[in-house]
């Protein structure tokens, strides 16, 4: 049993008030942690030390700022396995996902960042009447608000650049999910990071994570998580006109072609869409959610991919043959189910999974844990509830389409805008497709392949602005512009990052 504390002003510590949440291991149920159940008092703290820090950090050479990151990094990564382990029964995610996706991204994230800010060049216009800079002064203290699904991937996606941009970091890591972000805070003090720089607040959401975001020392919000969420941090920054990314909910149609299906190339397209629509048991918010299938290729593709789900394993996270591992909590599990029975009383059919799994054929060692069969539906109309709201979980549509222009239509027909993936052996269509989607991303015959240098995120119900490479820097840094008469056009300050 492990006691989750905060990290505040470089010392771990208990809420103020003593209040703690219960963490369990959802493939278990058993007790895995205690952690803060913090309150307005401790974001205080940790705004209050963060601000102290900012201008001594803000002021440290770039060069300096990154090396705490790569070194954060190198003690991450030496202690990956331990790591891998606390995401995996924190999450109920396989192990296998864990080791391979989850913490060599929050590694790279981190390794990234501390390489990036050194790249960026310094923005510098000549002309006859002088020279135009931009300096990029970092905005102060950053509050980082993160969900369950990726607890350190995500994380890191935020403080590290952050960091790297000068700011000083309060965290708000997921209740659901605090083990990782404590880890990489014990990481960070052992890194030798200066007090007050990055500060870990546990807690929930309505409680701490509201207090931070209506901060009034709080400089910048970075969130992501939910769209009802999104929108009441939104609302809550916009008196005091805070700076706010909102990386939200989405509803991702994955488009498949029928010379995506023909050949030999069906079996790379089945195993794609099973694994963009139940990696992580569908809890990654660029899931496809919605399998749009071009009519023609209906027979050769359904029976396919049916087949491929049935073969599915689900059950117990550390084995190494597992696929998919339990959901996050019971209660989720029950918000999935009941998706579910909504999509059937909407005349959808399933076609296979549906259920929770049957205990029965459970591991004893997780015969209580929140596993779900992954499911796929078909039978609804596009505009039905369940292709219409995130489900979050093992559970994807799918849904005939007879010309490009349909599939467009219906790909965009939701509120949601985060991502889509094509299916497509025709790179002109494949592009005309990309062209037209109207969200962040658009893979083509892929899923989830990342380049950190390229934005990502929403548009409408699924966020607003973009994190990535000079985007998330710049996200944490006000553009000055400097600009400089013709005399003092020959100037050595002409080289080196913009990132003061
Ligand atoms: P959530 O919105 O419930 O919680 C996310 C974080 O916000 C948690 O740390 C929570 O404590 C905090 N929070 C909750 N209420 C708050 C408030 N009023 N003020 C401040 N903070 C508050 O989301 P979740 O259930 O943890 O995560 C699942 C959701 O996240 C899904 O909708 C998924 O699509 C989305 N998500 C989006 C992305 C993306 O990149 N777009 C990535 C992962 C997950």
């Amino acid at each position: 049993m492990r006691v989750v504390q905060n990290l505040i002003d470089g010392a771990f510590q208990g809420a103020s008030g003593g209040a703690i949440i219960n963490v369990f291991d959802p493939a278990t149920l058993g007790q895995i942690a205690t952690a803060p159940d913090s309150t307005a008092h401790d974001v205080d703290a940790a705004v209050e030390a963060a601000a102290n820090a900012f201008p001594a950090w803000r002021d440290l050479p770039v060069k300096a700022r990154s090396g705490f990151l790569d070194r954060l990094a190198d003690l991450v990564e030496r202690d990956s396995e331990e790591f891998a382990r606390v995401e995996s029964i924190d999450t109920g995610k396989p192990l296998s996902l864990a080791r391979s996706l989850d913490i060599p991204r929050a590694i790279a994230n981190l390794r990234f960042f501390a390489r990036e800010v050194l790249d960026t060049e310094l923005e510098a216009y000549e002309t006859a009447q002088g020279r135009a800079m931009v300096r990029r002064r970092p905005l102060g203290v950053a509050a980082c608000i993160s969900p369950w699904n990726l607890p350190l991937y995500l994380f890191t996606w935020k403080m590290a650049p952050a960091l790297a941009a000068g700011c000083t970091v309060v965290g708000k890591p997921s209740e659901v999910t605090p083990l990782s972000a404590w880890m990489l805070a014990q990481r960070a003090v052992e890194a030798g990071f200066p007090r007050g720089v990055l500060n870990v607040v546990h807690g929930r959401g309505p409680l701490s994570g509201a207090a931070l975001v209506a901060h009034p020392r709080v400089a910048c919000i970075t969130f992501t998580g939910g769209t009802m969420t999104g929108e009441s941090i939104a609302r809550a920054a916009a008196p005091s006109f805070k700076r706010v990314a909102l990386e939200l909910g989405g509803k991702n149609a994955a488009i498949v072609c029928a010379d995506a299906v023909a050949g030999d190339a069906v079996d790379a397209t089945v195993e794609g869409i099973a694994r963009a629509a139940f990696t992580n048991q569908g809890q990654v918010c660029h899931c496809a959610s919605r399998i749009l299938v071009e009519r023609s290729a209906w027979d050769r593709f359904v029976p396919r991919l049916v087949a491929r789900v049935r073969r599915l394993q689900v059950g117990d996270p550390m084995e190494s043959t597992t696929d998919l591992g339990s959901l996050i909590s019971a209660q989720h599990l029950l918000k999935v189910a009941a998706a579910v029975e909504a999509a059937i009383s909407e005349g959808g059919r399933v076609l296979v999974g549906g259920s929770r799994v049957d205990s029965a054929v459970l591991p004893e060692r997780v015969r209580g844990g929140a596993f779900f069969a992954p499911t796929l539906i078909d039978s609804l109309a596009p505009t039905a509830r369940s292709n219409q709201e995130e489900i979050f979980g093992p559970v994807a549509t799918l849904i005939p389409f007879d010309t490009d222009d349909e599939a467009i239509a219906i790909a965009n027909g939701t509120r949601y805008g985060l991502s889509a993936s094509v299916w497509c052996r025709t790179d002109t269509r494949a592009q005309r497709f990309a062209g037209a989607l109207d969200c962040g991303t658009v893979w083509i015959n892929s899923w989830m392949v990342r380049d950190l240098r390229v934005p990502i995120g929403g548009v409408r119900a699924s966020g607003l602005g973009r994190e990535g490479g000079t985007e998330s820097l710049r996200f944490f840094a006000e553009p000055v512009a400097v600009v400089h008469g013709p005399r003092e056009v020959t100037s050595p300050q002409l080289q080196g990052s913009t990132h003061a």
